[in-house]
Parts: C-alpha cells; structure tokens; sequence
C-alpha cells in the first residue's frame, strides 16, 4: 500500500527533469497523477512511463502562463480522475543575463512562468481542495532565491514563490490545505545542461565544480527532490506547512 493511495495529483512542468521524477514518484506512491507540459510529447512520454509502470496518467499539454488553459486543466483533472488533492507546480525557464544585457523578455518570461504561472496553477485548484477540505500544494523556489549573479529575473522570482508559499499557508491552512515549497540547489537537469551549453562551459566539468562547492560533494538529481516533494505531500507531514526545504546538498549559490 502507498502512503497517497487514492489521491490524485496535478503537477505542472512534468514532461521532464524534477516534474517528471515528481510525478513518476507519486504515482509510485499510489497518486493518480496529470502530467502537464508546454508541450504534448513529454507530457505523453512521463504518462507513458507511469502507465508502464502500472501507474494512472493522464496527459495535458497547457501552457501555465495562459489562465483559461490552467482553469480547464484543473477542472479536467478533477473530472478525469476524481478529485485534486495536490498540485506540484515545477514549470520553469531561465532566461539568464547580467542586468544591463537583460531585456524585457528575458524578464517578463522568467516572472510570468514561474510566479505568474504557480499563481495561477495554485488559482485555479484551491477551489477543488477548499471544497473537500484537503490539500497539498508544492511550489519549487530555488537556492538561487538567495542571490545568484546573472539570475536577476530568476532569483526575484524564486524569492517571489516564497513569499506566495507563506501567504497561502496563512490564508488555505484554515481549509486543511498545507502549503510549503522546495528550493533545490544544482539538480542535473537540461536546465542545468543548458546553463553548462550557454557558458561554454564543459558539462562533466561544471558538474564536479558544482559538487566541490557542495558540502556534500555531489550535485543533486531529479529524485532527491521528488522523494522530499513526496514526504510533503504525504500525511506524513500533515502539521508542516509555509515552509521552503532547501534540497541542496548543504550550500547556498555564491
Ligand atoms: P527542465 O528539465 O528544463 O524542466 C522544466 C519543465 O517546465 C519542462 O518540462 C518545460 O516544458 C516546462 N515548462 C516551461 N515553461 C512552461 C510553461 N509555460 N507551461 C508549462 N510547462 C512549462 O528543468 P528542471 O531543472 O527540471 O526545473 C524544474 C523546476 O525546478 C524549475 O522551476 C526550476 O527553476 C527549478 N529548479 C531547478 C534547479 C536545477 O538545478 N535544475 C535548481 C533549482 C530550481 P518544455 O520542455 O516542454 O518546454
């Protein structure tokens, strides 16, 4: 028996990285799980890999910047699978570049899809939740919330996603509703890869530079976050909520 037996989970950002590792890890755990991506094929190919596993997925290419997309595949999910007990919302983008390089768009993209598009992810499943008094959303914040040179757009959005964990704890915990957030450190991700690509920079290389800086002299991988996402949404942790879990091998960035 799986410790989410019987819930069902909508997690944004799944079609890779640490959202399909997220929902690969809860449908293991027994969630039936809604994969959304920007794109159908990854989308597909995470509920395909849950479905193989023996697990319930379903599909929804939904873009989480756009609120019509956001609403309908709330309302999808619980329609299709039941119910909405928990909404992991990892989308994101980095868009990097030192402040006086740093256009409109590479703000504006940065801000709309991880603050824009977790407001709306979290808008538009409380009410599911609220009416069955019981919930667990995740937002991903990032050690680079604490300051990280060349991630202004990213590291204002990932301190943003903070402020929005503590203040929904504070207004859905009446609701039986836990809100908290994971901020991971350096995860081997293509978001990572591309970073890597970007500078010019040798992916075997950046990685060992990545862990020497690292307490525990490793970088991390998509599970290590899934398995600590999947500890918060549990009733394991039942009385812990407006919290941010640094999942970081023991190191700030900088
Ligand atoms: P990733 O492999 O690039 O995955 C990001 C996912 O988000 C992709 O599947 C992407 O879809 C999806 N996405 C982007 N924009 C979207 C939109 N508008 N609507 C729906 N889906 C969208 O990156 P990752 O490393 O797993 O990152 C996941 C989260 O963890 C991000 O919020 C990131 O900021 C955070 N994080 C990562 C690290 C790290 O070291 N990797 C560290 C701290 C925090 P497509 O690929 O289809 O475009």
């Amino acid at each position: 028996m799986g410790r989410l037996d019987g819930r069902v989970a909508l997690l944004t950002g799944a079609g890779r990285g640490i959202g399909a590792a997220t929902a690969a890890r809860l449908a293991a755990d027994g969630a039936a799980v809604a994969v959304i991506d920007l794109d159908v094929a990854p989308a597909e190919e995470t509920a395909d890999q849950i479905r193989s596993a023996g697990g319930r997925a379903v599909a929804m290419p939904v873009d989480v910047t756009n609120p019509e997309q956001m609403e309908a595949a709330a309302a999808r999910t619980a329609q299709e699978l039941g119910r909405l007990d928990i909404l992991v919302a990892v989308a994101g983008i980095t868009r990097d570049n030192l402040l006086f390089k740093m256009s409109d768009e590479d703000w504006d993209g940065v801000i709309n899809t991880h603050l824009k598009g977790s407001f709306l992810a979290a808008r538009a499943a409380q009410k599911y939740m609220v009416e069955q008094r019981y919930g667990k959303m995740i937002f991903t914040s990032s050690a680079a919330a604490l300051g990280n040179r060349g991630q202004a757009n990213y590291s204002t959005a990932k301190a943003g996603l903070q402020g929005l964990t503590r203040t929904l704890a504070i207004e859905l915990g009446p609701f039986n509703i836990n809100v908290n957030a994971v901020a991971p450190g350096f995860i081997e991700t293509r978001m990572t890869q591309q970073t890597a690509e970007r500078m010019g920079l040798d992916w075997e290389q950046f990685k060992k530079d990545a862990a020497a800086r690292t307490p525990l002299r490793r970088t991390g991988k998509p599970e290590d976050v899934a398995s600590v996402i999947s500890f918060l949404v549990s009733d394991e942790s039942s009385f812990v909520s407006a919290q941010v879990i640094y999942v970081a091998g023991g190191r700030g960035i900088g």
